[in-house]
């Protein structure tokens, strides 16, 4: 027997409850009954965005908000300020080119934080940049973003936006969209809410829908002003993802009985315990500013074959850990925290990636990173 444990930022596990409520008989979509749940799971989606704006949900990947994003508030010549530090980062960047809007760019080494004094002074040399485009949580090189910082900068300018990723923080981390000043806020259903892929979701300020009413690309299926009106009426403007908002009305309902505070918290821990773990084995963190509490990446000695790890850990373990993207295939581990993981998979992970760097060779001493979570844990249990 090999019992499966997903532990990478994305997809992460479904609870069984979750699964359960998405197999029950397909309903049909205009209706009172699917129109019921739709509203109630917007309202609930609400003080996880910390917002009191209307949060929209549409069928396609976390992507599919962060291009909605774009392609509803910019116009092609238009400018914005991309944080590249990473690969979501840059996929802000080849969105923005794919529909000929201007990029300047902050470039960091993959693991550092940006400052709110970096988007200061980039905001004060180009004062035409309309938006600026961050990921709160940078998961291929588990760093968190200071977005609250950043909003109190940008939310002085009239004419910029401030956009940001939440793939991997709405969920994790307490977020204050209308109080900290984000005029755009994207999460996906995969990550922290638990679900299969296939959910986007996406809240903007009143800032930014002034913005949608003047930008010129053209758009149809990531129309939100449409989805808007039609969201606000109960109902989608095409066929929605019957099945995962269903899902999500049980994920929310969950949610709503641990309480957001004991989720935030029950991330940060596991995060502390994670890290503490792989600095017990000898490791260094790849992120060096602020780590992320959605998963914690460890950078691996020179010559090991972290590509080799992973699979092998996969295939022999069970255990599917993520590697690196791009550039850093092969050099680092990441480890999940994120969504529907308690303390005991932790220790789970932790103990994986000990006995599995030990059979790759590596000289550590086994049980090190373990009591090193424990120590941490066991304060919480
Ligand atoms: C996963 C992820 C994405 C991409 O989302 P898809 O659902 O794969 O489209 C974007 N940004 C961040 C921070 C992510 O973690």
């Amino acid at each position: 027997m090999l019992k499966k444990y997903l532990l990478s930022p994305g997809p992460t596990p479904v609870p069984e409850e979750v699964m359960l409520e998405m197999a029950k008989p397909m309903i049909h979509h205009r209706t009172p009954q699917f129109s019921k749940i739709f509203s109630n799971v917007r309202e609930k989606l609400k003080p996880l965005f910390g917002t009191k704006e209307d949060v929209l949900i549409l069928a396609g990947s976390g992507t599919a908000a962060m291009e909605a994003s774009i392609v509803n508030t910019m116009s092609p010549g238009d400018k914005i300020l991309v944080v590249n530090a990473g690969k979501f980062g840059k996929r802000w960047i080849d969105i923005a080119q794919s529909y000929g809007v201007l990029v300047e760019s902050i470039e960091l080494a993959w693991g550092r934080s940006v400052t709110a004094a970096q988007i200061e002074e980039k905001l004060i040399s180009h004062p035409e940049i309309k938006g600026v485009f961050v990921q709160a949580s940078e998961t291929s090189t588990t760093v968190y973003h200071p977005v609250k910082e950043i909003a109190e900068i940008v939310k002085l300018r009239e004419n910029t936006i401030f956009v940001v990723d939440g793939i991997t923080s709405v969920g994790v981390y307490e977020t204050k969209m209308d109080e900290w000043g984000i005029d755009i806020l994207v999460t996906g259903s995969q990550k922290a809410f638990m679900l299969p892929p296939g959910l986007a979701f996406i809240a903007l300020s009143e800032k930014a829908w002034k913005f949608v009413e003047t930008s010129k690309n053209p758009r149809f299926y990531l129309d939100l002003k449409k989805e808007r009106k039609a969201q606000n009426n109960d109902t989608t403007a095409y066929t929605p993802a019957v099945s995962l908002v269903i899902g999500l009305s049980k994920v929310l309902e969950l949610m709503e009985k641990e309480g957001l505070k004991s989720i935030y918290n029950r991330h940060q821990v596991c995060a502390d315990a994670t890290r503490e773990a792989a600095k017990a084995l000898g490791f260094r963190l790849l992120a060096q500013d602020i780590p992320s509490n959605a998963a914690t990446g460890i950078i691996m000695p020179e010559d090991f074959d972290g590509q080799k790890f992973v699979k092998s850990m996969r295939d022999d373990s069970g255990i599917t850990f993520a590697g690196g993207q791009d550039h850093m295939k092969g050099k680092i581990v990441r480890i999940s925290h994120l969504g529907y993981h308690d303390f005991m998979d932790t220790i789970i992970a932790v103990s994986a990636f000990e006995m599995g760097v030990k059979k790759a060779g590596l000289d550590i001493e086994l049980g090190a990173g373990v009591a090193a979570a424990e120590k941490i844990i066991i304060d919480h249990i």
